[in-house]
């Protein structure tokens, strides 16, 4: 089963304070070519990492049976090469859950933390938005949902041509006007298939789309689709409605997605640089700024680089992140702990918000301003302290703790 946006929320909030929380994830290696024992070497090799890791610790018994489970999985797994794998266990809380993912993970990885590990997932999703593909042709559309790389149909549109059209013929004494009532049918057609995108990106079913259908009928298409539909369309490719495949359409909108997310983030890093050396823009850059931002809720896009190192503590409390070495959680007053991989700590914190991530990499001058920057809603000097409609909204946010936010902001 692949996972929606809903799943991967529930997975953001969950901690065990044992720090038994396994999170595994499979990349098959390309099919064929590649011995499977090797792939069954790695995830050992993983798992003994991982057990040898824990001993200093004490090893747990659920966590050392959640770890030979997910062994014992992966032999099972190596057989079916066309998806990946996720697996999110905690024997101590009666965890275990199983997802198909795209093979397009780095490598197939493991980990045991107090948090489930949700960077490879982050990748997958983070930038990833709502996406319909609509196939089209003139009597004709089908409709589908593109999540996390699958294609699920959703409406299959049928005007068929009428009858008489065909048969009176277009040589015939009245061929002008059948042809005529031909392009009338085609054009009713696209008028009400516009009509559907519509809708769909009003209900937020979609938030952007992809069109894939012959040259001949856009120049017809396009002009009936209502202007934020337009804006909304993020590439076309050619297709035969009647003999594309499935394979086909996944593969010409993954291209397409690729591309969209490659000029969005060059865009995006451009703008928030730009705006953090200003001192009333949207942006900012470093870690401590960036943590501030994100707990105030003030964060729409995040900029995470790919190798972002930096020390960081996480109060168990109240989730608070702080990038100052402190003992003691400033927000509550409890021991905080430290962090080993700051970028993976305040991914709960993006998740729970669905704010726009993308990862940045080989990008010297994002290097120089440490890694990590983002575009801000509004500026939080303006409004401090924070007003109750802003905690209200935080709340409703998922944030767990206004109260303890807003006597944060005054600090
Ligand atoms: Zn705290």
């Amino acid at each position: 089963m692949s996972m929606t946006r809903e799943q991967i929320r529930e997975l953001a909030e969950f901690q065990d304070e044992k720090s038994c929380a396994v999170s595994f994830y499979f990349q098959p290696s390309t099919p064929r070519n590649k011995a499977h024992k090797e792939e069954t070497i790695l995830i050992k090799d993983l798992a003994r990492e991982a057990l040898r890791r824990l001993e200093d610790k004490g090893v747990k018994d659920g966590v050392r049976a959640d770890i030979e489970r997910v062994v014992r999985l992966s032999g099972d797994l190596r057989s079916n090469g066309t998806h990946a794998r996720a697996v999110f266990a905690c024997a101590g809380h009666n965890i275990w859950r199983e997802y198909e993912l795209p093979a397009t993970l780095a490598s197939s990885q493991l980990f045991v933390d107090r948090h489930f590990h949700l960077k490879p997932l982050a990748h997958l999703m983070g930038a990833s938005p709502l996406l319909g593909v609509v196939l089209l042709d003139r009597h004709r559309a089908r409709i589908f949902d593109l999540r996390m790389g699958e294609l699920i149909e959703r409406d299959d549109l049928f005007h068929p041509l009428p009858r008489r059209g065909r048969s009176d013929g277009y040589a015939g004494y009245d061929g002008g006007h059948a042809q005529r009532r031909v392009e009338d049918e085609a054009r009713q057609h696209f008028k009400n298939v516009a009509a559907t995108v519509k809708d769909l990106l009003d209900k937020r079913i979609f938030e952007k789309w992809i069109l894939g259908c012959q040259d001949a009928h856009r120049p017809l298409f396009e002009p009936q689709l209502h202007p934020y539909a337009s804006q909304a369309l993020i590439g076309r490719f050619r297709a035969d409605l009647a003999s594309v495949t499935a394979d086909e359409i996944r593969t010409h909108a993954q291209q397409i997605v690729e591309q969209w997310q490659g000029e969005r983030r060059r865009e995006l890093v451009d703008l928030v640089l730009s705006q953090a050396r200003s001192s009333q823009g949207r942006g900012v850059t470093g870690l401590r700024r960036v943590l501030r931002s994100l707990e105030l809720g003030e964060v729409q896009t995040l900029l995470i680089g790919e190798n972002l190192q930096g020390h960081a503590v996480e109060c168990p409390g109240c989730g608070h992140v702080d990038a100052h070495i402190v003992s003691h959680c400033p927000v509550c007053g409890r021991v905080t702990q430290e962090i080993v991989d700051v970028g993976e700590a305040i991914l709960p914190w993006v998740i729970r918000r669905d704010i726009e991530t993308f990862y940045v990499k080989d990008d010297a001058e994002f290097d120089r301003v440490g890694n990590i920057a983002a575009l801000l809603r509004f500026r939080s000097e303006k409004v401090q302290p924070i007003s109750i409609a802003m905690a209200d909204q935080l709340q409703r946010a998922g944030a767990e703790y206004p109260g303890r936010l807003r006597r944060f902001a005054r600090r």
